[in-house]
């Protein structure tokens, strides 16, 4: 089901790429998305897996280029044609969006250090691949290190002695990484190179650390078993291990100098991302519910006819409508300007989440015991949604983080829009 859109300032064009996207995430990923998830995770990658048949067409259709600017071969969408094909893709699978975004996302950095080797040897063959055979993941949280990685703010960042777990140093022309990263860097099984953060000078401790693009077929690379985890199995997720591996110097794209912000901005943007995926997954509960609410008949009429279905439902659909304005408004201000206002990217994130959670436990209940059967999809899209929370920085740290960026900063002043 899909919905009126209440920008009435749609294009005739953006309305095609809302309605294309949709029809895509319904005959496709939905279908793919629900095979994946009752699925071992190593089966859900293997060879004769359906991700693999649902990520190229993925591509065939431009979409892992969609975000990119034409100027290298991508899509050159605007911030708000961005936000209607996330919405819809994300609505059909959390994970096989994810996947295919996230890849987008690793390659739009590359662009955006503006080093034309990089842009030549990376973001052009990503735009130019037509079957799905370039995927990127990021790499960044490791065991020992989960929320110390993202607090930049915080004393202990730069505190000498507190130092990551994978580690450069520099051998004439070439840096060598040795180390591991967690199970948790999403789409790592599968993806053939990483943006991968670590330690470079330990006498700063945390913020003593570099960024590098890691082709993931290079010797000393080697890969852990897929996770298993309670939702979002169709997004893979494991660790990284480094041993000896050397990079040419100008792979490493972030130094010391600028690795606090360039963390800063990495989550100004994955978590505005982050708040398109809540809006996915609230919008599919919704219409499930509202779908089941018409057809299963309590006291001789359908439970939507009843006034207390009545009131629950439009509930939902006031809150589905509030996340999805929120996170609009957000995605369009983070993709307009440079660097991203992180407290609204942690703001939009952590409201848009924790919605998405009630929504989901919500649109369980409106099924009653259905709705904890997997004949129906919402246990599944109630499963994704309580990893939301999580990913991308545990909620609490974000509101920390974003508590100390307003102490720092309020009252902001008028930013610039620079897209
Ligand atoms: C689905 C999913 C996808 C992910 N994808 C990626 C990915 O692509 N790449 C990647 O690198 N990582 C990824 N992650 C990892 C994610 O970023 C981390 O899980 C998250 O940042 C939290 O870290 P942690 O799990 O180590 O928890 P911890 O940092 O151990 O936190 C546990 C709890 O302790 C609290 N806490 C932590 N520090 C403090 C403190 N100083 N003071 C008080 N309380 C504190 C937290 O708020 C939290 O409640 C993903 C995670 C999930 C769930």
């Amino acid at each position: 089901m899909s919905y009126f859109d209440i920008n009435l300032d749609l294009s005739w064009e953006e309305k095609e790429i809302k309605s294309t996207a949709h029809r895509f995430a319904k005959e496709v990923l939905r279908p793919v998305s629900i095979k994946l998830d009752k699925m071992s995770a190593e089966d859900a990658i293997a060879q004769d897996s359906p991700l693999w048949g649902a990520l190229q067409q993925c591509y065939a259709m431009g979409y892992h280029k969609a975000l990119l600017p034409e100027s290298v071969g991508g899509g050159g969408f605007s911030p708000l044609q961005a936000h209607l094909l996330l919405e819809e893709m994300l609505w059909g699978s959390m994970g096989i969006s994810t996947t295919l975004f996230l890849s987008t996302w690793v390659f739009n950095t590359l662009l955006a250090m503006g080093d034309d080797r990089l842009i030549q040897e990376f973001v052009v063959p990503f735009c130019e691949c037509e079957d799905a055979s370039i995927r990127g993941c990021w790499g960044i949280i490791e065991p020992d290190h989960g929320s110390d990685m993202l607090l930049t703010d915080e004393e202990y960042f730069s505190k000498p002695g507190v130092r990551g777990q994978v580690r450069a140093y520099l051998d004439g022309d070439e840096w060598v990484l040795n180390g591991q990263k967690a199970a948790w860097v999403s789409a790592s099984p599968i993806a053939t190179h990483c943006k991968l953060n670590l330690q470079i000078d330990d006498s700063l401790g945390l913020s003593g650390g570099g960024v590098c693009i890691v082709p993931l077929d290079l010797p000393g690379v080697s890969k852990g078993k897929p996770l298993e985890k309670l939702g979002q199995r169709d997004l893979s997720n494991g660790e990284i291990f480094f041993e000896d591996v050397r990079i040419p110097k100008h792979y490493m794209f972030v130094e010391p100098d600028q690795y606090a912000q360039s963390i800063k901005t990495n989550l100004g943007f994955g978590n505005s991302f982050m708040s398109v995926m809540a809006l996915g997954i609230a919008r599919a509960c919704f219409d499930e519910s509202f779908e089941y609410a018409q057809q299963r008949i309590q006291g001789g009429k359908a439970l939507a006819e009843h006034s207390s279905m009545k009131i629950r439902l439009h509930k939902m659909f006031s809150q589905v409508e509030a996340i999805r304005a929120f996170s609009r408004a957000v995605w369009n201000l983070n993709s307009s300007i440079y660097p991203p206002l992180s407290e609204y990217a942690y703001a939009a994130k952590t409201y848009c989440t924790e919605a998405t959670v009630d929504i989901a436990y919500e649109a369980v209940q409106i099924h009653g015991a259905n709705g904890i059967t997997k004949e129906y999809p919402i246990e599944k899209f109630y499963r994704d949604a309580r990893l939301l929370t999580i990913e991308d920085g545990e909620n609490t740290t974000l509101n920390r983080a974003g508590g100390t960026i307003l102490n720092n900063t309020y009252p902001r002043t008028e930013v610039q829009k620079i897209i």
